[in-house]
């Protein structure tokens, strides 16, 4: 009886008085994790237990929030604000990051894509890379500057947004729209960039600082013919039109653009290797995503449809003209028995200056704790949150100091989503770094 008390007294006299806190790395991940297993699949796209989560943090640090649901009881966004210490008339830093995350097939996964499970050095979970770990990044970040009063010279904000994987509707946008007042800032730093190994160069590590975007151009193509008995084929088969028209544009060679981000990234990284990653942001890309065509349901093998169609991804370099490619496109079909239909379209998306004090810092303390390294401005071939503070003037980089490989960018939106733990635990310091180098480089 004694000896199974004991353990419990010892336990009372020093656990109570010298209890274990965990490190600022290890409270890191444990709010990962606990972040990672909140499901926030879009769609359906539910942020309010997520924004919650984060909230709840927050106040406990004493740090100010203000959730806004944009879908009452479903989708919500949270605003996190450490105010100016010191008065200033500059503008925020805001530190964005979207808390939904595309859906996760379990039977697809080695392991529960919701488990936030740690193994092999690395914690793998739908979101750890895209972009979770970002947001517990942005939360220590604040934390940090919290509890070490930092002085500040701007306020430091920190936008928690949902619906980013279904466009931006009831998050950042949402928050542009109807809270913009509150945001306002001179600098976002989102999602868009790692530490790449092996991706845009063969031999040096490159911390990738998006600053640009690709425009979105989804085109459907119908083809008209003449509908008939399969016994008996015929020339104007609107499946046989379709597919001659996609192959004449799929064949087409792409050309490399002139645009001045990649003139810079030739500067700063040398000659790119030639990857899909690599040869998607340095040209107009279409990737062809759907085909249908066929008469009854399901669709009857021995009846040549009169109308076929399919749909392409068509992604364009950030000043590219939608106009002029479709024009292209027209063309390289030549025939009017193809029409070209615009299904969506992103409006044009702008370009932030890699030439500002944020950049120089970011720059600056990467080469310091990685000396070898490269940093250089780049063009990214998806779409981000950042494009929509863009547009609004607001200079935005997508940035987590992490280095990573092909095979774990290649996870993202996979099935094997997950994120080197060391990298995680040293990119929040270096975070943290960057942002306490570009608000003390400031502080009179
Ligand atoms: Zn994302």
């Amino acid at each position: 009886m004694m000896k199974r008390v004991l353990p419990c007294v010892i336990m009372l006299i020093y656990g109570s008085t010298l209890p274990a806190q965990p490190s600022f790395e290890e409270e890191a991940l444990q709010y990962l994790r606990k972040y990672l297993r909140i499901d926030t699949s879009n769609p359906p796209g539910h942020t309010l237990e997520s924004a919650r989560f984060l909230k709840s943090i927050l106040e406990r640090e004493g740090i100010a929030t203000t959730l806004y649901e944009s879908a009452p009881g479903s989708k919500a966004n949270l605003l996190a604000r450490l105010s100016a210490t010191v008065a200033s008339d500059k503008k925020p830093l805001l530190l964005l990051h979207h808390m939904d995350v595309v859906p996760a097939d379990p039977a697809r996964w080695p392991l529960d894509p919701f488990g936030a499970i740690l193994r092999d050095g690395y914690l793998w979970g739908r979101g750890a890379m895209d972009m979770k770990a970002h947001g517990i990044t942005h939360l220590m970040t604040l934390i940090r500057l919290k509890r070490e009063n930092v002085p500040l010279d701007r306020d430091v904000l920190l936008l928690a947004v949902a619906d980013e994987e279904i466009g931006g509707g009831l998050g950042a946008a949402w928050m542009i729209e109807n809270h913009f007042s509150q945001l306002d800032p001179e600098y976002v730093l989102d999602e868009g960039g790692f530490g790449l190994q092996g991706l845009l160069s063969t031999d040096k590590i490159v911390f990738a600082v998006s600053v640009a975007e690709k425009r979105l151009l989804w085109l459907k193509l119908t083809a008209q013919g003449t509908a008939g008995h399969g016994s008996q084929p015929i020339e104007d088969n609107a499946n046989q039109i379709l597919m001659a028209a996609l192959d004449r544009i799929l064949s087409r060679p792409g050309s490399v653009g002139d645009h001045p981000v990649l003139r810079e990234m030739s500067r700063r990284i040398g000659v790119l290797p030639d990857n899909k990653f690599t040869r998607a942001i340095r040209q107009n890309t279409i990737s062809l995503t759907t085909l249908s065509a066929g008469v009854g349901n399901p669709p009857k093998i021995n009846v040549i449809p009169s109308v076929s169609s399919a749909t392409l991804d068509c992604r364009l370099l950030p000043d590219e003209s939608p106009e002029e490619f479709i024009q292209q496109t027209r063309s390289t079909i030549n025939d009017p028995r193809i029409e070209i239909e615009v299904v969506y379209q992103s409006v044009s998306t702008e370009s932030s200056s890699s030439e500002t004090p944020l950049f120089r810092v970011i720059e600056a303390t990467l080469k310091k704790h990685y000396p070898q390294a490269v940093v250089s401005p780049v063009i990214i071939p998806y779409g981000t949150d950042s494009a929509q503070f863009r547009r609004r003037g607001v200079t935005a980089y997508g940035m987590l100091p992490v280095i990573v490989t092909p095979d774990i960018i290649g996870s993202l939106h996979g099935d094997r989503e997950r994120i080197p733990l060391e990298g995680f635990q040293r990119g929040i310091h270096i975070f943290y770094e960057i942002v306490l180098n570009f608000l003390e480089k400031e502080v009179p």
